[in-house]
Order: C-alpha cells, then structure tokens, then sequence
C-alpha cells in the first residue's frame, strides 16, 4: 500500500504551482496501478530498461513519464517515444542524442541540464561553466526536438539542512542568472527540479517548480 496520508501532505505542502513526480523506481507494479487510481499519473523513473518496461505495462495509461537518472547516449532510443522529459543531461552530446531520436519519432523531449550542487564527488552534473558552455554552442539553438526547460540539481546527503538549503538557493540563483542571460525572451526556461522525500519542503522554500519524491509516497524500494 502506497502512503495516501503522506501523498494528500506532500500536495497539501507544495501546492497547485510545484508539479509532483512520483519516483516509482523499485517499486511493485501494484503500487504504480495504486496511485495512477487515486489520479496521479506523473511518475519518474531512474533506468531506462525499468522505465521501459513500465512505459509497456501501463501502455494504455495517459502517463507523462520523467526519466531523472543518469542516461547514456546509446540508451535514448529506447524512450524517446515516448518520455515527456529528462532531467538528468550533463552534456551537449547527449542534447544532440537526445534531439536526434526525437525527430526520428516526431516529437519534441523537453530537457534539463543537471547542476552538481552537492559536496560529494560521486553527484553528476554540470559546473556553472561548464552549463555555460552548452549554452554557448551555436548549434544549440538549431535542435528543435529537444527544449530546454531548466535545472535540476541534487543536495549532498546529509541531515544538516542548512547545508542542503544553501545548495539548492544556490541553484535558484544561478537559474535565475542563466534564463536572464540566455532565455529572456522564451518563457520555456521556467523549471528547477530540486527536492526529494527529506528535503522537498525546503526546496519548495528556495524556489523548486517540481519535486521527485519516491520513499515518502511508495515506502521503501523493494528490488
Ligand atoms: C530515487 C530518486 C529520487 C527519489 O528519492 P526519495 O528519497 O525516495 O524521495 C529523486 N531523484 C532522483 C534523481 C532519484 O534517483
């Protein structure tokens, strides 16, 4: 059973305005059936392969599926028909991957550059430069299958949350910078993915547009 008490919470606590993915990674099948039931189809997924599989067993769902892993290049064809976005890109290469399955498939993956924001070493991501860079090639603005939506960012796991507050303010104020520099004119640079089960309410204070909560909805991961 899914923790509906905690769900009605987590919605209560970041309003209509912060979007909710339920992160149903190593979760039963039987849960996903549960909350799409209870009418939130808005699921994420950290594998390809998984998310896959999903995406055909929940086939005639109406689900926008986020795929907010780590993805390599040579795995994108296997979701790009059918995945709403992914948040997880830290590199040009695989924005180009990325846009070239899209067209194959007619259709356009909004995406968001990962920012490593936290103190570990082991966090993917992307340095403030190094977003810079991106953004900087010419050819960028010539890959319509993809859009680029914002940031997402992960803060170092750790029970002091003032640290984890200062990551994820920091993220706020570099998205801000870089849709002020880059963006100013589309109003499609408008997200920062930032807050999981311990840490959502807090991102929500420091400005997160969408929250990935796994644990705190489906219990532990089983598999
Ligand atoms: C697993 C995962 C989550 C959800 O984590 P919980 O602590 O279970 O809420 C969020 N974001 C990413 C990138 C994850 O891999």
């Amino acid at each position: 059973m899914i923790n509906i008490e905690n769900l009605k919470k987590i919605k209560e606590e970041i309003g209509q305005e912060v979007k909710l993915i339920a992160v149903s990674k190593k979760q039963p099948d039987e849960k996903v059936r549960e909350i799409l039931d209870l009418g939130h189809a808005i699921l994420g997924e950290n594998y390809v392969q998984n998310m896959q599989k999903r995406y055909e067993q929940f086939s005639s769902e109406p689900i926008e599926w986020h795929m907010i892993g780590h993805l390599q290049s040579n795995k994108v064809k296997y979701i790009a028909h059918f995945v709403n976005m992914i948040h997880g890109v830290d590199s040009y290469k695989l924005l180009e991957f990325i846009n070239k399955e899209a067209l194959k498939n007619n259709r356009v993956i909004d995406c968001l550059l990962q920012v490593h924001i936290a103190q570990e070493e082991s966090k993917f991501g992307l340095d403030e430069s190094e977003v810079r860079q991106i953004l900087d090639m010419p050819d960028l603005y010539t890959l319509k299958n993809i859009r680029l939506c914002g940031f997402m960012g992960m803060a170092t796991f750790t029970d002091d949350m003032s640290k984890v507050r200062k990551e994820f303010s920091y993220l706020r104020k570099l998205f801000d910078q870089i849709k002020q520099n880059y963006f100013s004119q589309q109003s499609c640079f408008s997200e920062i993915s930032m807050g999981m089960s311990d840490d959502y309410q807090i991102a929500v204070e420091e400005g997160s547009t969408m929250v990935r909560i796994g644990t705190a909805i489906f219990g532990q991961r089983t598999y």
